[in-house]
């Protein structure tokens, strides 16, 4: 028997939330959103991506054998944390068995493991684990975000599924972006998708700076910061060890912190 899903986030969506079935309607529905609440509720409910919503929908039925009694969410997952955050994280997108389980990114695998212990010893989350959405976690004046909203195959969204989400980001960003003092972009996929965002907002007009671990660019009022992802390809290989992680944001909050 599937047990309902008892820690989803709070449902912002309701049976009257436009539903994006192309990226035009995310076009349209992005720009039109009258709050980060609508945007967040709209951006949940969204299938504009054939592939995408095929795929989350088809991992959400079968489930992986340690959640199998579990009713995964299979839904596109929203930014989280503050709206007004002076730290901004930037991922990729959610995880098969992860936040496409959960509803809320990063929580219920190892990388969300890694992630929000490295922001609780940075004093950026209330505590070091991410279990559900009634798990108690807060962020502190920090916001977790990404450029792909739903789980793709083998975490390798499609250029034109990039594209397609794009337009929810650039209306979160237009929100959350004027408090923010530093962006944590975990992995070169979320570096290159912020850096075309700020293009597009007209904050960027050189040419996107090579991603590196520990690489640091001022940008408009802000820091961009580059962090290996918090992959289990990346911690169980040692390419990043905790201490590197909170070299990055201890930078990050130093950051936020300067008058
Ligand atoms: S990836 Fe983004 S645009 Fe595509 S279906 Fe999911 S939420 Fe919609």
């Amino acid at each position: 028997m599937i047990r309902p899903g008892t820690g989803f986030p709070t449902d912002k969506a309701t049976g009257t939330t436009p539903v994006a079935h192309d990226a035009a309607e995310v076009v349209r529905l992005s720009a039109s959103a009258p709050s980060l609440n609508h945007l967040e509720a709209r951006s949940s409910v969204c299938r504009a991506c054939p592939r995408l919503v095929e795929w989350r929908e088809d991992v959400a039925d079968k489930r992986r054998a340690a959640y199998a009694d579990e009713r995964y969410w299979g839904r596109p997952v929203t930014g989280f944390g503050s709206a007004r955050p002076h730290i901004l994280v930037m991922g990729l997108a959610p995880a098969a068995h992860g936040g496409n389980r959960t509803g809320r990114i990063f929580t219920g695998d190892r990388s969300g493991d890694w992630l929000y212990a490295a922001l609780h010893r940075a004093g950026l989350a209330s505590q070091p684990t991410s279990v559900d959405a009634h798990d108690g976690l807060t962020l502190i004046d920090t916001r977790i975000t990404l450029p792909v909203r739903c789980a793709p195959p083998a975490n390798k969204p499609l250029p034109d599924e990039r594209d397609a989400c794009a337009p929810w980001l650039a209306r979160e960003l237009s929100w959350v972006l004027p408090s923010v003092r530093a962006v944590v972009c975990l992995g070169s996929f979320g570096w290159l998708a912020f850096f075309d965002q700020l293009r597009s907002l007209g904050l960027w007009t050189a040419r996107t700076p090579r991603f590196t671990h520990g690489a640091e660019v001022e940008a408009d009022g802000f820091s961009v910061l580059g962090c290996f992802h918090v992959s289990q390809q990346n911690t169980f290989t040692g390419r990043l060890t905790e201490p590197m992680l909170d070299a990055v944001f201890a930078r990050a909050v130093e950051l936020a912190a300067a008058p």
